[in-house]
């Protein structure tokens, strides 16, 4: 038993050595993606319940590796937070979002805005305000235009250094968007000092709709505390007619997901948004 103890050990080790090589690995593989333009965003339409007309954009990144073809931002994006890569980008993302935005406006798409997830390490990062403003003011794109997507998790946080920022980029004239709303644990008095427009119902209890369990009775609580706290209200992750004929129902204000549209790429994005909008 002793022997197979050491065995053991010696394997848990070299395991762990594989883990930390194929860590450091894949962070080089990623650090080199974004400088040899392997990241794409994907955009996927925010539709509005009443008239079913796309009223928003939310940009999903992705690494389009020449050896794995297209990774997940679920299998990256971690490994990007952990390493700060996340910052370099997150504002490759965002800049690349807004002057994306800013074409289609200029060939006559109106009245649509674009989201831009950050992730906490962003907020943490005491230059996140400056780019944001630099980022506006590169692209030309009316900060009106631009939401921001912050985690439930990051907005709940106790750290009151995020609020500060919060506010701060309210006063630049964006919109703030929590998302995974349900997901964390965010305290309504919390929620009500936020400066925040929409809140983002997360996937998991749209999942469950169609079943007319707990979670019906989830969605509904979200989409009334919105109305209560005169926030915008969307559902993430609407996959079935049943799924939206509840959230119609229930005057949620817009959905996003499979049921309308997937994440698409930009030129397929472009071609509905050009036939919506005719010059
Ligand atoms: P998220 O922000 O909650 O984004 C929504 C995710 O749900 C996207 O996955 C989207 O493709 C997926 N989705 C939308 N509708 C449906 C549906 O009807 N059914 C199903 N099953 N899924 C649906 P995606 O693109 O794989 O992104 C996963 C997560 O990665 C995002 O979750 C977000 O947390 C993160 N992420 C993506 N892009 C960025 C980014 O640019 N920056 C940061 N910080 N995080 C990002
Ligand atoms: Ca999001
Ligand atoms: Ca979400
Ligand atoms: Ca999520």
């Amino acid at each position: 038993a002793k022997e197979k103890g050491k065995n053991q050990y010696a394997l848990c080790s070299s395991a762990m050595k594989q883990q930390v090589l194929e860590k450091t690995l894949l962070t080089n593989s990623l650090y080199r993606a974004l400088e040899r333009n392997e990241l794409v965003l994907y955009y996927q339409p925010q539709v509005s319940v009443q008239t079913k007309e796309i009223v928003g954009l939310e940009a999903l990144v992705r690494w389009n590796n020449p050896e794995l073809g297209m990774i997940s931002p679920a299998a990256f994006i971690p490994l990007a937070e952990q390493t700060g890569l996340i910052l370099p980008i997150g504002q490759w993302v965002l800049e690349t979002a807004c002057r994306q935005m800013k074409e289609w406006q200029a060939l006559g798409v109106q009245g649509i805005r674009m989201a831009v997830n950050l992730s906490m390490v962003q907020f943490q990062d005491r230059s996140l305000l400056s780019i944001v403003e630099r980022t506006l003011s590169e692209t030309g794109l009316e900060p009106e235009c631009l939401e921001l997507e912050v985690t439930e998790s990051a907005a709940a946080d106790g750290d009151d250094y995020i609020v500060e920022v919060l506010h701060a980029l309210k006063e630049l004239g964006v919109s703030l968007s929590i998302d995974d709303f349900g997901s964390g644990y965010s305290s309504l008095s919390r929620l009500k000092t936020l400066p925040v427009d929409r809140i983002k119902i997360d996937m998991q209890f749209v999942r469950g709709i169609s079943n007319g369990n707990d979670d019906e009775a989830i969605a509904k609580t979200i989409i009334q505390l919105a109305k209560n706290l005169k926030l915008h209200v969307i559902a993430e992750g609407v996959e079935t007619g049943e799924q939206f004929a509840f959230f119609d129902k229930n005057r949620c204000d817009e959905i996003q997901g499979y049921f309308f549209y997937k994440p698409m790429p930009a030129s397929e994005i472009e071609s509905i948004l050009l036939n919506m909008n005719p010059l």
